[in-house]
């Protein structure tokens, strides 16, 4: 279900660029990916920020400079899983992190914003908190309750449920990121649902 919020009607016509964003699990990719089904392409920060730090790259250098060898896999590549464990409880070291790899990222989603055609869904985790939102002609929220979202993200390789409590517990909550937001997903229903909503969305923006 869609609620579209007041700060939504004060929006010009033409959406060309909507930024998804939504807490760990609440179903922001697959939303996103839905919506390609309908004409719009899908840009996606997580990619990007794969691409940013992939081997050879300044960006794996640097994260390399500032963590150390260790969080490299034996072939070289970047040990997501290994930075991940090493950010999970030090927030000075995930500072440390996305000072490197957010303006790698930025450089390559407004560049790609720029070049891509048509209509963009870009979907970030971090949209808000990075100050991506200024990119975006409209931002909507996905949102589920942290129960469904434990549910689904505990399946995942390496997850358990302790972790993925504090996952949730780290990231902003529903609220905050509804209140900066021009519309919210409910993504509470089944994924047919889910694909009402992704239709919907696309419409607004070929209108
Ligand atoms: P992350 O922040 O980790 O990238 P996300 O917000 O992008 O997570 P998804 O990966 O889209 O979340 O969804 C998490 C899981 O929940 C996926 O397996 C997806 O298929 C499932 N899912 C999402 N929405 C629904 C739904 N309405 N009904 C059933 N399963 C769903």
């Amino acid at each position: 279900m869609i609620v579209f919020l007041p700060s939504f009607h004060n929006l010009g016509k033409n959406i060309r660029i909507m930024g998804i964003t939504g807490g760990i699990g609440s179903g922001k990719s697959t939303l996103a990916r839905m919506m390609t089904r309908y004409g719009v392409t899908h840009l996606d920060a997580d990619t990007i920020s794969r691409e940013v730090s992939a081997p050879g790259t300044p960006g794996l250098a640097m994260i390399v400079k500032e963590f150390g060898t260790s969080i490299l896999t034996a072939s070289g590549d970047l040990d997501r899983r290994r930075l991940g464990d090493i950010v999970f409880n030090d927030c000075q070291a995930r500072r440390r992190l996305q000072e490197i790899i957010h303006p790698l990222i930025t450089h390559q989603v407004k560049s790609r914003l720029q070049t891509l055609p048509g209509p963009i869904v870009y979907e970030a985790t971090l949209l808000l908190e990075s100050g991506h939102d200024s990119l975006v002609d409209m931002v909507v929220t996905v949102s589920a309750p942290a129960d469904t979202r434990l549910k689904r993200i505990q399946v995942r390789p390496g997850m358990t449920e302790e972790k993925a409590r504090t996952l949730i517990s780290v990231q902003q909550s529903d609220q905050w990121r509804e209140e900066r937001s021009h519309a919210v997903v409910r993504n509470t229903g089944d994924l047919q649902d889910l694909m009402k909503d992704a239709q919907e969305l696309a419409f607004l923006m070929s209108e």
